[in-house]
């Protein structure tokens, strides 16, 4: 188990990760990515979400009584710098795993935890996020989903836009109002929603390279039992707020700082064809800063 990193151990744990890369990658993934299917695209990510399960990275930050291996954040900033370095796929349960069960353990029931975070880590579970609205982006107190109470169960009516991987979900953490809008985020309730359901509509949304990464979901009479409120009736918007330390945290940091500094290296290439020279005097000083910040972090490169 990593606790904490001197830095040595974090110069070895990197060395771990990347002789495990060396042969850990999908054959096909990394040659021919730009001509595989959609299909083949997924069936690769899901199979990526076993393959880190089976090595032991698919829990890398999650205490060991939640079955990971108690690795601190900055094992865990290492790693998908080096998965990111690697052009590795990104897993279909990257959300659960990184968001949903963070969240259930910080707020979830002994029930709900049993039930969730075994699935979440070997993969067999994906998770995707309905918090956006159509009229409530950024203004997230503003939802306007409705979860009326009806016997054991809510019932959920309203729309989602923005869903990454609703297509291949099986569960969302749905924030909902459970109470009149007069009172702002003070009735919002989590929920751990199942997906696969008659009243859960799904409408792809095409980027215009045609890709399919977001999705509009529309509840229409969709049902979650009591037992899968997440916390308490109206306190999702702490409930909620925990869940943007996740989203945001060290894994998708290094996702795209290492992303940043691909662009960085196009960036200068193309200055340099095109002989800019002001232009790119002032990308190699911007290569310099991002290069400072990364030396400041300094996760033990060599
Ligand atoms: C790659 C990606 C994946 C995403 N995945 C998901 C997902 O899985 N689930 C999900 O729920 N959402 C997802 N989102 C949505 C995202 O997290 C934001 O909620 C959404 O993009 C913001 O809402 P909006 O597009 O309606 O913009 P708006 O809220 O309309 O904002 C438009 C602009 O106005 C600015 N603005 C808004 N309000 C104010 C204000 N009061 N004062 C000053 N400026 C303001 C904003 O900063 C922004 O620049 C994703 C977004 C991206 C880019």
């Amino acid at each position: 188990m990593i606790t904490s990193f001197s830095q040595r151990g974090a110069i070895e744990f990197r060395e771990e990760v990347r002789t495990w890369l060396q042969t850990a990658l999908p054959q096909g993934w990394i040659e021919s990515r730009d001509s595989l299917t959609e299909d083949q695209q997924i069936e690769i990510r899901r199979e990526w979400d076993r393959t880190l399960f089976k090595a032991g990275y698919g829990g890398l930050s999650w205490p060991p009584e939640y079955g990971g291996r108690g690795a601190g954040p900055v094992a865990d900033a290492i790693f998908y710098e080096e998965l990111a370095r690697a052009g590795a796929p990104d897993g279909l349960s990257r959300l659960g795993r990184t968001v949903a069960g963070p969240l259930i353990m910080t707020a979830g029931s002994e029930e709900q935890q049993s039930k969730y975070l075994p699935e979440i880590l070997d993969g067999s579970s994906v998770w995707c996020l309905c918090l956006s609205e159509p009229d409530a982006g950024s203004d997230l107190a503003n939802v306007s989903t409705s979860a009326i109470l009806s016997g054991s169960e809510y019932v959920v009516n309203g729309t989602k836009i923005w869903t990454s991987f609703a297509q291949h979900a099986t569960r969302s953490l749905l924030l909902a109002r459970t109470g009149s809008r007069d009172a702002g985020r003070n009735n919002l309730t989590m929920f751990l929603m199942p997906m696969n359901q008659p009243g859960v509509q799904i409408r792809p949304i095409r980027t215009i390279a045609g890709d399919h990464h977001f999705n509009e979901v529309t509840f229409d009479s969709a049902v979650v039992p009591v037992s899968d409120r997440l916390g308490g009736e109206n306190d999702g918007w702490n409930v909620f707020r925990a869940s943007l330390t996740f989203e945001r945290g060290p894994a998708i940091a290094m996702s795209f700082f290492v992303e940043m500094c691909r662009e960085r290296e196009t960036l200068i290439e193309c200055c340099a064809a095109d002989e800019g020279r002001q232009t790119l005097l002032r990308a190699r000083e911007l290569a310099s800063k991002i290069e400072l910040v990364r030396w400041h972090l300094s996760f033990g490169r060599r």
